[in-house]
């Protein structure tokens, strides 16, 4: 028997850049007095995230639900249907439902959680105007296939990729995929701002009007074109976002050996099911570690597990995602979640390990055990 370890170990930890690396950027600020709008520092943090996401413009957002919105707004998609996934944080359908598109559910794949590309087409319909995948877990869409049913149907794509800052697939950046990219920059995230979001687009057309998006729909001091609300980042989020942009790659470096580590301990388990980290043209974010506790094969089920290792062993889990959005109350009524059985199956047997960038090995070790002691007790 494991001993109960004292400190808990938690689902998540926010990482903090060093104060000064954060005060190097925030001082300028006594000095401009520029504290919103896009200043300088705004401007700065959006060229480099335009480098480091390898895509041709950034306009970033006060979050990533509210930059999705605004993707909407500035490609003036509204009123019709949206295809997308119900396993996914409820800001995707919400950010749709609230611009007029009703979510239209596409399953996923048992693979990677990520839309079933071949189950696309069957769901289109006069009155669908995009198709909104979600990078789940920061897996990679297969956007070949997406953009070339997109194409065939003259259909816009917005990738939901709040979950996947700094993957690469086939050596192109995430975010230039599609019309547009969303990505959030909670402070859950890999990469954070406290709060913050973005919209990546290789479409020059696009950049203004997403910064008029996030004023009000605002073009200039006169007029504006579309009806939209506030969702500007501060110069403060910018900031945060600059010294954060300075230490990702070792955060991304650490996350990556912690989850090796864990590969290491839960591989060639009966019943456990890991998703595959080795795709030769990926290059991943290694945001968060999900495990599929196999119904079929166990004798517990996930909630079972996932309650014994918070009461006895101190480790908390998290059901990401549980439930899927057909079965949330608000979109319950006009959906019916029998009808994506993957994407429901998933959500009854998926459980988030913990994983922070400063989980130690022993820490990782201890989480392993108590699942084995718990799978054969
Ligand atoms: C976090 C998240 C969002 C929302 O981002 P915020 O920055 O919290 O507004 C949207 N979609 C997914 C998949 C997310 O994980």
């Amino acid at each position: 028997m494991l001993k109960k370890i004292e400190t808990p170990i938690p689902i998540m930890k926010p990482y903090l850049p060093p104060k000064e690396a954060f005060m190097k950027y925030a001082d300028s600020i006594w000095e401009t007095r520029h504290l919103t709008h896009g200043g300088p520092l705004v401007k700065k943090f959006s060229n480099l995230l335009s480098e480091y996401l390898k895509v041709a413009h950034t306009v970033v957002f006060a979050n990533g639900h509210l930059a999705l919105d605004c993707a909407l707004k500035a490609l003036g998609i509204k009123d019709g249907e949206a295809i997308t996934t119900p396993y996914t944080y409820i800001s995707t359908s919400n950010a749709l439902s609230m611009n007029g598109l009703k979510p239209v559910y596409c399953d996923i794949k048992e693979e990677d959680c990520s839309i079933d590309e071949n189950k696309i087409e069957a769901l289109i319909t006069e009155k669908t105007k995009v198709i909104v995948p979600v990078h789940v877990y920061g897996f990679p869409c297969k956007y070949k296939k997406i953009q070339e049913i997109a194409d065939k149907y003259n259909l816009k794509v917005v990738y939901d990729a709040a979950h996947a800052f700094g993957v690469e697939v086939e050596g192109r950046g995430i975010g230039s995929l599609g019309n547009a990219s969303m990505f959030s920059f909670h402070a859950t995230k890999v990469f954070h701002t406290v709060e913050g979001g973005a919209v990546t687009t290789e479409d020059d057309s696009l950049e203004e009007k997403l910064i008029a998006a996030k004023n009000f729909g605002m073009i200039n001091a006169d007029d504006a074109t579309t009806i939209s609300f506030n969702a500007k980042m501060t110069e403060i989020h910018a900031a945060m976002g600059l010294a954060n942009l300075e230490i990702v790659d070792w955060e991304i470096l650490q996350r990556k050996q912690i989850i090796e580590r864990y590969i290491e301990n839960l591989k060639n388990i009966n019943g456990i099911r890991l998703f595959h980290w080795d795709k030769k043209d990926v290059k991943y974010n290694y945001s968060y570690f999900p495990i599929i506790l196999e119904e079929k094969v166990l004798d517990k089920n996930r909630d079972f597990i996932a309650e014994i290792l918070a009461t006895k062993y101190n480790i908390f889990t998290r059901r990401y995602f549980y439930p899927i959005l057909s079965d949330m109350s608000c979109y319950k009524k006009t959906h019916n979640s029998n009808q994506t059985p993957i994407a429901k199956h998933i959500s009854d047997q998926v459980l988030m390990m913990p994983l922070f960038v400063e989980m130690t090995p022993s820490q990782i070790d201890y989480v392993c055990d108590a699942i084995k002691e718990i799978l054969n007790g």
